[in-house]
């Protein structure tokens, strides 16, 4: 195990080597504490179609509410965490955290798919158990659980990925490649991985509609992702003048602070219901 970490490139934490460490030894002591804890939250951002008319799904984004720091991004914690085990009880404590969540709005009459990010340290043979484990306890409809990875997770590890890939999709779990375009390779590890999502990242998405560039870019990402048959998601959807454009090049789905930031899950519902979304994945009572 270890072995097969040292080949994906992980390094072992050394807080010897680390300017950061007492600080980051600080944190990684609280954080076990803080799952168990009321401090870690989810927020969930909307993804919804093209023209923004329906829900389509959630995906569910960490928040450390910290006593002393305040809010905490996971820009601020997660690199830490990364570098030690404590990332695979995070996974855990997101994905189970979210589907409750979903499970529960499910019986209030909102369906809708979930989707959760995945570190690539945390991308191995690990996560199905994980995986399994959640979904028996929400009695979540794989189909409706989406893994967001990232490039940098593919890179990793290209034939770990694959694979772990390859059985999630087996399982039924939809899984997509998260920040599209912002790696540093990208096609050659598309190639033979099984995904179903492409996420276009939010540098060629922003200003959109007033840099050609862009939209020749994103145009043809979305032409790519129809082509090799994948659902095309938005993120950083800030405009309306980017919503538009998007809609007309065809993009699957759109998710961006124009439509809503990232909530807590009554806001999140009170945003649906404000909005009078329609669409079968919509039954609010
Ligand atoms: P991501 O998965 O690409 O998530 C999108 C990030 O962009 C989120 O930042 C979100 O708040 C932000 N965002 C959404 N819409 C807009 C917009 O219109 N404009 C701008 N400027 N930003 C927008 P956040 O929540 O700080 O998360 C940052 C990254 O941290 C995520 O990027 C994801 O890679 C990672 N992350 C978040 N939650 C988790 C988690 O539970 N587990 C793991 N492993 N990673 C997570
Ligand atoms: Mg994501
Ligand atoms: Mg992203
Ligand atoms: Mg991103």
């Amino acid at each position: 195990y270890a072995a097969k970490r040292a080949r994906a490139g992980v390094m072992r934490y050394d807080a010897a080597t680390d300017p950061h460490s007492s600080g980051a030894l600080e944190l990684l002591g609280q954080l076990r504490a803080a799952m168990d804890s009321d401090q870690l939250a989810l927020h969930y951002q909307p993804k919804v179609s093209g023209d923004g008319s329906r829900l389509l799904g959630f995906e569910a984004l960490v928040r450390w509410n910290h006593p002393v720091r305040g809010v905490l991004l996971p820009a601020d914690f997660l690199p830490f965490v990364e570098r030690t085990h404590l990332i695979h009880a995070l996974t855990r404590w997101v994905l189970i955290t979210a589907l409750r969540q979903a499970a529960t709005w499910r019986a209030q009459g909102l369906q809708t798919s979930m989707a959760v990010n995945v570190s690539a340290v945390s991308l191995d043979a690990g996560l199905l158990g994980i995986v399994e484990e959640a979904l028996a306890l929400t009695r979540w409809n794989p189909a409706d659980l989406v893994l967001e990875i990232t490039e940098t997770a593919i890179i990793h590890d290209p034939a770990g990925a694959r694979a772990t890939v390859a059985r999630l999709r087996e399982r039924g779990v939809r899984v997509a490649v998260d920040d599209f375009g912002a790696g540093s390779t990208s096609l050659v590890h598309l190639r033979g991985l099984a995904v179903h999502e492409l996420k276009i990242d939010r540098q060629f998405v922003r200003d959109l509609a007033a840099h050609p560039e862009d939209e020749v870019i994103v145009s043809s990402v979305i032409a790519l992702a129809h082509r090799l048959g994948l659902t095309v998601v938005a993120e950083g959807v800030e405009t309306v003048a980017a919503a538009d454009r998007l809609c007309a090049l065809g993009c699957d789905e759109l998710q961006g602070f124009h439509f809503a930031r990232p909530l807590p899950a009554e806001e999140a519902v009170a945003w649906v219901r404000a909005e009078g979304l329609t669409g079968a994945a919509v039954e609010l009572r």
